[in-house]
């Protein structure tokens, strides 16, 4: 799977296409993804103490991770990936810019935040 925890995403099929958000998990074994924001759902809660309110919650749920895109966080595009091998490791490189996208995501979740958000608003120019 090209897509990660913690990277930013452009949502390309479905009811929340032309969304952004940031993967905040990945299931492999079913090729799913959940997307802080995308893909919400109502799911009943039940109180597990007497503290707790029971009721209805909103939360993102898994989906189809070919219905998402990578966005770099080099250049904001969303982007397909092809793979290098940096220092023996392997990383995913921007098709786009060329980018190293795993040596800019390491630096945590600011910037999958920050590419969704310029992302987003990359989007919204050119309409
Ligand atoms: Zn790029």
């Amino acid at each position: 799977m090209e897509i990660k925890k913690g990277d930013a995403v452009k949502i390309i099929a479905g009811k929340d296409k032309g969304q952004t958000g940031e993967v905040i998990r990945v299931l492999p074994k079913d090729n799913k993804i959940v997307v802080d924001g995308v893909n919400k759902v109502f799911k009943s809660v039940r109180p597990r103490s007497a503290n707790e309110k029971g009721g209805i919650v909103e939360q993102p749920a898994p989906f189809d991770a070919s219905n998402a895109m990578l966005i770099c966080p080099a250049c904001h595009e969303a982007t397909r990936v092809s793979h290098a091998d940096v220092d023996g490791r392997k990383v995913r490189i921007c098709k786009h810019c060329g980018a190293n996208i795993d040596e800019k995501a390491g630096k945590g979740k600011a910037t999958a935040k920050k590419a969704a958000r310029k992302a987003a608003r990359k989007a919204d120019d050119k309409e």
